[in-house]
């Protein structure tokens, strides 16, 4: 750009990039679900997901490339923290996902569902969010959240509010403090009470996520517990069967279908809205942090 200052353009040069993240890998399952290990500038590399629905397709974007709070069900988690995306990096992976995809004006749904915990880098996503809204409104982006309860009511607060989703997968303070370490630091009295408040669009719900794993929170018990404590929050619940990866999550495993069948009948029965989500695309690592576990580091493209 001559037609710049010359001494703008170094300033430019020394704090800014134009680039899009690098594609280090492709999946594509028979079911379409389409992963991509993307490289960053850094060498970081994440994941983002194409997730084709009936007449909507889902993008999952990653909003850190790690995770620190060690989810123990969580591939990622057990990758360890990493750093947090710039909003022009999360915005990025929506970029390569549109342009290789062929989506631009394709209706779409943007989900924080990727690598890393969005409540613990507000600023990048709420920048993402910005960016996001020319082409994809707000109503259509979802952040989901391990249980960060401070940072849900700036959520809350931002002028382009997204809907919220929230990664509950307990019944008991004590089974979430085993099961997602940093996020139980948050009493889950708190965290219901936070979900209370979120200022919701009329007529939204928010998203319970709920992994199932055999013999730890899939018990009879924890489906009479679970429709009491969400008593009077809108929600939709999402039963997950775990999906396994014996490499990085030895010694867990997914209910049987019966099992699965009649915990959600139980909440159904309690007038919960529920639905079992088989995770897509089980062939190509569908599962958070599964392809990201098997595609090494880069060495820095850029300095
Ligand atoms: S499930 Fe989400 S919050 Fe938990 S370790 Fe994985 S990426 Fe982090």
């Amino acid at each position: 750009m001559t037609d710049l200052p010359k001494a703008l353009r170094a300033v430019l040069a020394e704090r800014s990039e134009v680039a899009d993240p690098e594609v280090a890998e492709v999946r594509r399952a028979p079911d379409g679900t389409t992963k991509f290990a993307l490289a960053l500038g850094d060498g970081s590399v994440v994941e983002a997901v194409v997730i084709p629905m009936e007449g909507r397709t889902t993008l999952c974007l990653s909003s850190q490339a790690g995770c620190a709070v060690g989810c123990v069900f969580c591939v990622t988690g057990a990758l360890g923290a990493g750093r947090n995306l710039t909003g022009g990096e999360i915005f990025g992976q929506y970029r390569v996902l549109v342009r290789t995809q062929a989506l631009l004006g394709a209706p779409l749904n943007v989900v924080f569902m990727g690598m890393g915990e969005p409540l613990l880098n507000i600023p990048g996503i709420a920048r993402a969010i910005e960016l996001l809204a020319e082409t994809v409104s707000p109503r259509r982006v979802t952040v989901s959240t391990s249980g960060i309860v401070p940072a849900i009511a700036r959520l809350g607060e931002l002028p382009r509010r997204p809907n919220l989703a929230v990664s509950l997968n307990a019944t008991t303070q004590e089974q979430r403090a085993r099961l997602m370490p940093l996020a139980a630091r948050w009493d889950l009295a708190d965290l219901l009470e936070a979900m209370r408040r979120y200022p919701l669009e009329r007529g939204r719900r928010i998203t319970i996520e709920y992994v199932m794993l055999a013999g730890i929170n899939d018990s009879d018990e924890d489906a009479r517990r679970l429709p009491r404590l969400l008593r009077g929050i809108p929600v939709k619940v999402n039963l997950i069967p775990f999906n396994p990866d014996p490499e990085f999550l030895p010694g867990l495993s997914t209910p049987d279908d019966a099992r699965i069948d009649a915990f959600a009948a139980s909440l159904a029965a309690a007038n919960l809205n529920v639905t079992v989500r088989w995770s897509k695309g089980l062939e190509v690592s569908g599962a958070c942090g599964q392809l990201r576990g098997r595609v090494p580091a880069r060495p820095p493209a850029r300095a």
